[in-house]
């Protein structure tokens, strides 16, 4: 038997590898105008014929190639942009993979003329299916001009694959505009079939985007602008009246490559929110410009994904410099934001800039970069609200005891024992005012009282506060949304589903804003202004949990139900630290409770000692 495995040629090889760069005539031109762009062009011409089937023509004025250059340029890997490893990591230019032109020369017939500031001829070089046929010397301005002729000529099969001529010169175009409203310092035009579509001479920005998206958006833009050390944010934004139907004008780009992320769209969409309706969708050209090592745009040549080493930051800033740009413009009342009235008033958004929230937002030292006059960002980086209720901190550990019944087992007051609960006769119980707390075992407060001392339990104290505050929520007055910096998407079984989908219109009364996303999934986009946020999602699903475990419990409404599971799942747990501020707040919220001496299933909260017992137990 002979052996099977040949090397394949090197132009059936290179055909099979142009599949991956060139799939259309589109890809072609956008690799032909970055190149032309990575030349340090001034000017730039793209001339089609037949949506590019029969003809795509760039004709540049940028550095040019000498003759070795020229030839050099259609082998694969050849590439004048990057040297050693490390350059990957730099990236600055368009290309780097030396790919793209030996893909077009193996797809197509191509005609290149380049000549370079320094020579006195021209290279003209003609090559069809990887093969050179023809070179000789040209006479031609500096610069570059590649045409690329009867894509597919010699793949069938994917000149067979092409769309209509329309649909083709559709993502032409849309090629076409992506590196135009980039660099808008570059004059760039488009010739169709012997008509130009686009003549856009060299301009700002603002000129760019109107040019190519049209004079509707030229009263309507909103400059966006954020810059610090990590990265810069800028670009235009439009007005909400401005807003479409369709998702036509959105545009990104990250270190001026043109990229879709549904991710930081996201953020962009919801600094929008409540601003233009549901189901529009806003114009937006934003450019982040960040250090290439924070990046990964290695990933596939043609691929418009990218990776960023931290995406939740640039999430952040993406929806923060929205949002600034947006109030700046007195479109929305500044630091208003979203921020309920509520929020604000709290009194960790009311103090000043303390020291201590210093030291949390240092923490997050891409914070600090921040220009000052965007500090609302720290209000919603929801670092400090009160933090006694860092709830979900501790919440990874189940309670002690599931609340199991609703039956009073309160049964602590025998006569003559030293311990007693709240409710006897005479002076009502008070907390003494300016006296330090004790925390023992990080589950227990002793808190001095008028008539000797109590020992409150946090867990099942916090859980009949919450379960007042809920209650009158529902009632009354709505709990406050925090809206989260990062949604949450949480997926569910199909039963969890059904019974989370009938509980969003009362979890919303309680604070927290989700939404269905499609099937069995939703995203949580708030959450109650007073619980720190981070967990929410092992927060909904152990308050599911908790909701089904009551739910054997026919007497409890729904919204009842959900309460309790929300207060026994928002309770600050045992064994969780608090300091004295939050232990002082902790047992003052529970006196003001109309009930504070049992959780809603009906165990004690705390436990009073008092002095004339304390007296006799110690014979006096
Ligand atoms: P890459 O852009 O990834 O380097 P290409 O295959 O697109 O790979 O191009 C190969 C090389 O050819 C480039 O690195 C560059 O040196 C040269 N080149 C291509 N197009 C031009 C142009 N329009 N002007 C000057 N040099 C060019
Ligand atoms: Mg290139």
């Amino acid at each position: 038997m002979s052996d099977s495995i040949q090397l394949l040629p090197d132009h059936i090889a290179n055909q099979i590898a142009a599949g991956e760069v060139i799939q259309r005539p589109s890809s072609a031109v956008k690799e032909l105008l970055e190149n032309a762009v990575d030349a340090g062009a001034t000017e730039i011409k793209l001339i089609v014929s037949d949506a590019g089937k029969s003809l795509i023509q760039v004709i540049d004025n940028g550095c040019g190639m000498s003759e070795t250059d020229a030839r050099m340029s259609f082998e694969r890997h050849a590439t004048s942009k990057i040297n050693n490893i490390e350059d990957l990591f730099r990236i600055r230019t368009m290309g780097f993979r030396g790919e793209a032109l030996a893909s077009i020369a193996a797809v197509a017939q191509v005609e290149l003329k380049s000549r370079r500031a320094e020579d006195e001829a021209g290279t003209y070089i003609e090559i069809e299916n990887s093969r050179v046929k023809k070179q000789e010397p040209v006479a031609f301005p500096v610069g570059t001009s590649i045409a690329m002729k009867n894509i597919f000529f010699n793949v069938p099969a994917r000149r067979n694959f092409l769309k209509s001529n329309a649909v083709e010169m559709r993502n032409i175009v849309d090629e076409f505009t992506r590196v135009a409203m980039a660099f808008p310092d570059i004059a760039f035009s488009l010739t169709a079939n012997g008509q130009e579509m686009y003549h856009l001479g060299s301009g700002s920005l603002k000129q760019r985007i109107v040019h190519l998206l049209g004079n509707n958006y030229a009263s309507k833009l909103v400059n966006v602008e954020e810059k610090t050390d990590y990265l810069n944010v800028y670009g235009f934004a439009g007005k909400p009246d401005t807003a479409k139907k369709t998702r036509g004008d959105q545009y990104f780009f990250v270190n001026n490559r043109f990229i879709r992320s549904a991710y930081l769209n996201h953020a962009v969409m919801s600094a929008y929110q409540q601003m233009i309706p549901a189901d529009s969708f806003p114009m937006y050209v934003l450019f982040i410009d960040l250090d290439p090592a924070q990046i990964d745009i290695n990933v596939h040549p043609t691929k418009q994904e990218i990776k960023f080493e931290d995406e939740k930051i640039i999430y952040a800033f993406v929806q923060a410099a929205i949002k600034h740009a947006l109030a700046q413009f007195s479109i929305m009342p500044t630091l208003n934001f979203d921020l309920d009235p509520g929020i604000q008033q709290l009194d960790a958004v009311a103090r000043p800039f303390t020291e201590e929230k210093k030291e949390r937002t240092a923490a997050s030292a891409l914070y600090n970069t921040f220009t000052q006059k965007n500090q609302a960002h720290l209000i919603e980086s929801k670092s400090d609200l009160k933090h006694w209720k860092d709830f979900f901190t501790a919440s990874d550990k189940q309670p002690a005891g599931r609340p199991d019944s609703t039956a009073d087992k309160f049964e602590y007051e025998q006569g003559g024992s030293a311990i007693t609960r709240n409710t006897g006769p005479g002076e009502p119980l008070r907390l003494l005012e300016n006296t330090e707390l004790l925390h023992i075992h990080a589950t227990y407060i002793v808190a001095p009282t008028n008539q000797g001392f109590i020992l409150i339990h946090q867990q099942a104290a916090h859980e009949r506060i919450l379960y007042e505050r809920y209650t009158a929520a529902a009632k009354e007055k709505p709990i406050a949304t925090q809206r989260n910096l990062f949604p949450i998407t949480i997926p569910l079984s199909a039963a969890d589903a059904v019974m989370l989908e009938d509980l969003l219109p009362d979890l919303r009364l309680l604070g927290y804003e989700i939404e269905p996303l499609g099937k069995d999934t939703f995203v949580i986009q708030g959450t109650p202004a007073d619980v720190e946020q981070g967990n929410e999602k092992v927060a909904i699903e152990q308050m599911l949990e908790q909701y089904k475990h009551f739910n054997s419990e026919v007497k409890f409404s729904r919204r009842e139900k959900l309460i309790r599971s929300i207060a026994w799942q928002h309770a600050v747990k045992s064994g969780h630290n608090l300091s004295q501020k939050e232990m002082k707040l902790l047992a003052e919220d529970l006196f003001a409770c109309s009930q504070p001496n049992i959780t809603p299933s009906g165990n004690p909260t705390y436990i009073a000692f008092k002095k004339d017992y304390l007296e006799r137990m110690f014979g006096k």
